[in-house]
């Protein structure tokens, strides 16, 4: 029997190899090969990665920020070294193309660039002489042990989405990733340490749910910030504001794109391909509806119909790979039987990426797990295809009148994560980007991510409480305001005041 490697946690400071003896495959998605076992943590890992992040917390939040932006700034020295490393660790784990396993590093690194501002961010207000003698001012000082639960489809980006503010903040981190990819939680936290960063400051469970539970429910975690389905979003943020904790939790998605009869569709077309099956559709800002208005859908279909059956579908580390493997042999499945009931709903399967034959992705890639691009026509609001998210290479086309209602299609979904419109005309964009409720809209940009400055975050049931992830916001999740209010009195006694007091 082949033995793999046992990928454990990382607690204060150092490899742990956990308390219990339960663990899951982690595989290969392009070959299907199983490569590492993953610890699954039992509530005493947590509890121990918890106690070393609340005992590092009181040095770490009195550690100045200038110091703290350093120890950052050398991580960041260090991610760029080691940046092909950790792309190869996301390809290997979760099978996306590396070209995009790069991208995905380097949007990541944007975060600490910003989070090296932290001296900055963190300044306060003040005010002088809100009353004769007294001044008034704020600061934001950092919660305490802080918690991350990430999803597998970004295995480094949403991790740096979340540690990278919250430590240049003050606090202390407790990362939960998905236990389908768990390397590159394992390389970033020795990067950590690599750059400086104190024992404890930084910890990693790996885990499902049970470490999920546990961490909820840990008196010593103050908030959680929580990206993946929209289910166990909803439910987390339940639980934990019931208990006091301060939540930030991002759901699923179910990203339209209109494209306008006036719009260049040439560009239309590239987006739409690029961006439902790029990471094969395992993005939650990928488009999964193409909303394909007036005459627009005869124009474009054609092209749509023969570049989806064009596209390169290999195993990641292929130079021409555009699309890599489903993560797993069960997301694979789930997928196909979504295709399988768009059909049996009445839409009209253009191309069918059932029938893609994994030999063609690569030597050795018969066992993986595969799908083609698929391109479904005539999709309605009624399908499940349209109404559920389906996070797989799948394009659904729905075709409507007017500008109104693509619109008032979007309006309908429970999911309101991101959003873009294709067109020349810049009243219709600009009113667009106005009227439309959704969290994050492109204009003539498919895949809309904020810069590391603005903050990311949907509406609706993409997104459960009220503060965004990274940019500002995060400073001001990962913070509680204090306001201080002070006087120095002249030693002649005043005498004691029962009067509310105001400025005098
Ligand atoms: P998931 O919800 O299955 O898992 C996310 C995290 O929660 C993982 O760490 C997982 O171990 C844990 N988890 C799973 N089931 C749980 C349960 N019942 N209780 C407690 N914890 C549980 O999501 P996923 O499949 O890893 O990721 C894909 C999903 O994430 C998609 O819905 C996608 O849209 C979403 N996503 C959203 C964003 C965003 O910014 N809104 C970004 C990336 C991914």
């Amino acid at each position: 029997m082949n033995t793999v490697p046992t990928l454990a946690h990382w607690i204060d400071g150092r490899r742990h190899p956990g308390h219990g003896d339960r663990t899951q495959p982690v595989t290969n998605p392009a070959t299907g090969a199983v490569t590492a076992r993953v610890v699954l943590a039992q509530p005493a890992d947590v509890d121990a990665a918890v106690r070393a992040a609340a005992a590092a917390w009181p040095a770490w939040a009195d550690t100045p920020p200038i110091r703290r932006a350093r120890v950052l700034f050398r991580f960041l020295e260090l991610l760029h070294r080691h940046h092909d490393e950790l792309a190869r660790a996301i390809t290997a784990e979760h099978g996306k193309v590396l070209a995009d396993a790069r991208g995905e590093v380097t949007r990541g690194i944007e975060i600490v660039e910003f989070a090296c501002g932290i001296a900055q961010l963190l300044k306060g207000d003040y005010t002088e002489q809100v009353s004769s003698g007294i001044d008034n001012w704020t600061v934001r000082q950092p919660l305490g042990v802080v918690a991350g639960i990430t999803p597998f489809n970004f295995p480094a980006m949403v991790p740096m989405w979340m540690f990278p503010l919250a430590l240049a903040c003050g606090n202390t981190f407790v990362l939960k990733p998905s236990p389908l990819d768990p390397t590159p939680s394992l390389l970033l936290a020795e990067l950590l340490r690599e750059a400086g960063l104190p024992d404890g400051v930084f910890n990693v469970v790996q885990g499902d749910k049970d470490a999920v539970e546990a961490l909820l429910h840990h008196p010593d975690v103050a908030a959680l910030s929580f990206v993946g389905s929209t289910a166990v979003a909803r439910q987390l943020y339940a639980t934990g504001a019931a208990q006091g904790k301060r939540v930030q939790a991002l759901g699923g998605a179910k990203n339209h794109m209109v494209v306008l009869p006036d719009a260049d569709l040439e560009q239309a077309v590239d987006a739409l391909i690029g961006a439902a099956f790029g990471s094969a559709g395992e993005r939650c800002m990928a488009i999964s509806v193409a909303v394909l208005v007036g005459e627009v859908a005869d124009r474009i279909l054609p092209a749509l119909v023969q570049r989806t059956r064009a596209l390169k579908v290999r195993q990641g580390l292929d130079p021409q790979a555009e699309m890599g493997p489903i993560v797993t042999a069960a997301a694979r499945q789930r997928i196909a039987d979504l295709i399988e009931l768009g059909v049996r709903e009445g839409a009209q399967l253009l191309v069918d990426g059932r029938r893609f034959d994994p030999a063609e992705a690569g030597a050795g890639c018969e066992g993986g797990f595969w799908l083609g691009g698929t391109l479904l026509d005539h999709v309605q609001p009624h399908m499940t295809v349209w109404r559920e998210e389906i996070f797989g290479p799948v394009l659904s086309c729905v075709r409507v009148p007017t500008l109104d209602d693509a619109v008032a299609l979007i309006h309908q979904h429970p999911y309101a994560n991101g959003v873009a419109c294709f067109t020349r005309d810049g009243h219709t964009a600009r009113e667009f980007a106005r009227r439309i409720q959704v969290g994050m809209v492109g204009i003539n940009i498919p895949i809309p991510v904020p810069m590391a400055w603005h903050g990311f975050g949907g509406w609706k049931a993409s997104l459960f409480g009220d503060l965004h992830v990274y940019g500002e916001e995060a400073v001001r999740f990962y913070t509680r305001q204090k306001s201080v209010m002070q006087r120095w009195p002249q030693s002649t006694p005043q005498g004691a005041s029962f009067v509310m007091p105001t400025a005098h």
